[in-house]
């Protein structure tokens, strides 16, 4: 083959590492929640490439931004700054508990960022010796070898070794567990407000305001994961603001970029003061295109009222997903929180979201999973109403055969 046929598929297998598995099939355009594959087939994008694509795709303010931008600055490093940046620094200020910003591009990065200078914080205090992290079982913080040694997935740091140490687990949701095991040598606490990749799973009501109240008690940073929780998925603009706590540091990526490589770590004016000049840094951290397009994602929130939207349509998908659990026998539990869903498979259908997820993509329904026992969906935030009834229909077809 040559350089100027279409690539298909078949490539990815030839030519990529192997470390991911992608659909058989290639999209190659998007529009709101509609996506075409090579072949002209069209998808509902229940999907949102991993709640990320929070405004849909090719939402005409985003292509705008994007496109304005790019004819006037795309790159400069840190050695500068510029005005995206400092206009995106605020907005999150402004909106937030956050006192001060750092960008990067990635979730993994903003935690790298977040764990780090709990640790510096420590030693800044005068407290060198304080450098136990704390996170939970299951939990999810990225791939680099420091945030996949806090993540609570053994597997996923398989082989390896040797890994950062003073990393402790407990489980998700169990305060006494968190008391056995916080002590004046912890310099933070890490967790997600609804976990992601471990299943999608909301913690008991009050779970994390006492850990906060723990972490209080011995000088510990709470170090909230919003990543995937962020930047409006769960109907406010972060997690922690549906309840009456905040957190020392927070980190966002995925939806706030809306598809373009964008994260961040937000945290307290005292500890920000800690990551003083040189202790970090990254070269595309504050890149002027994705804090362009990271600010249109705020305004378009709130011109179109986006988040406003979303109880009527998380209630509207989790109705249709509970009517297909009861009617196909599919599911044991429909949970999670706005437009973040999981929906755990019956014992009967155990280990097999992966064929859930597959029958769904032929069906014309992008789906993931969330472990082997949860279909995850996390759909553009401003999905229109019409296209989640439609997914419903397409997905009672897609899911029908499953128990056959
Ligand atoms: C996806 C995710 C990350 C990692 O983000 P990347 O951009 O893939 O590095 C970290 N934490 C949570 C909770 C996530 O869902």
């Amino acid at each position: 083959m040559t350089s100027s046929t279409r690539p298909d598929r078949a490539e990815f297998d030839r030519y990529h590492t192997p470390n991911y598995n992608p659909a058989p099939f290639v999209p190659v355009r998007g529009q709101g929640s509609r996506v075409w594959d090579q072949a002209g087939r069209d998808y509902i994008d229940l999907f949102g490439g991993i709640a990320v694509t929070s405004l849909g795709h090719a939402h005409p303010r985003l292509v705008a931004a994007l496109q304005d931008q790019a004819s006037q600055l795309w790159h400069l490093s840190n050695a500068f700054t510029n005005e995206p940046a400092l206009e995106l620094a605020r907005m999150l200020v402004e909106r937030t508990f956050a006192d001060r910003v750092y960008f990067c591009s990635s979730g993994l990065e903003a935690n790298e960022a977040a764990f780090k200078l709990a640790r510096r914080h420590a030693h800044n205090q005068g407290q060198p010796q304080k450098t136990k992290l704390i996170a939970a079982r299951n939990a999810f913080h990225g791939r680099s070898l420091f945030t996949v040694s806090v993540g609570g997935t053994p597997a996923y740091a398989e082989g390896f070794g040797p890994l950062p140490g003073d990393i402790v687990h407990v489980p998700y949701d169990d305060i006494s567990a968190l008391e056995a095991c916080i002590d004046d040598q912890t310099c933070a606490v890490i967790l997600e407000p609804i976990q992601g990749e471990g299943g999608v799973r909301p913690p008991s009501p009050g779970y994390l305001a006492a850990v906060r109240a723990l972490c209080d008690r011995h000088g510990a940073l709470l170090i909230l994961d919003e990543v995937q929780s962020g930047a409006g998925r769960t109907g406010t603009l972060y997690a922690y603001m549906h309840q009456n706590l905040r957190p020392d540091i927070l980190t966002t990526a995925k939806g706030i970029g809306g598809g373009f490589p964008l994260g961040a770590m937000l945290c307290t004016e005292t500890v920000g003061q800690s990551l003083v000049a040189g202790t970090h840094g990254s070269t595309y951290g504050g890149n002027p295109l994705a804090c362009r397009v990271g600010c249109e994602v705020l305004k378009v929130f709130e011109d179109e009222k986006v988040l406003e939207g979303i109880p009527e349509r998380s209630a509207a998908l989790r109705a249709g997903l509970e009517t297909l659990g009861q009617e196909l026998g599919i599911f044991k539990e429909v949970r999670g929180q706005g437009m973040l869903l999981g929906a755990e498979l019956v014992p009967e259908l155990a280990g097999r979201a992966r064929d859930a997820m597959q029958a769904a993509h032929a069906g014309g329904v992008l789906a993931w999973l969330a472990g082997a026992n949860v279909v995850r969906l996390a759909p553009p935030l401003n999905i229109p109403m019409a296209d989640i009834e439609e997914a419903i229909q397409r997905l009672r077809a897609a899911w029908s055969g499953l128990r056959g």
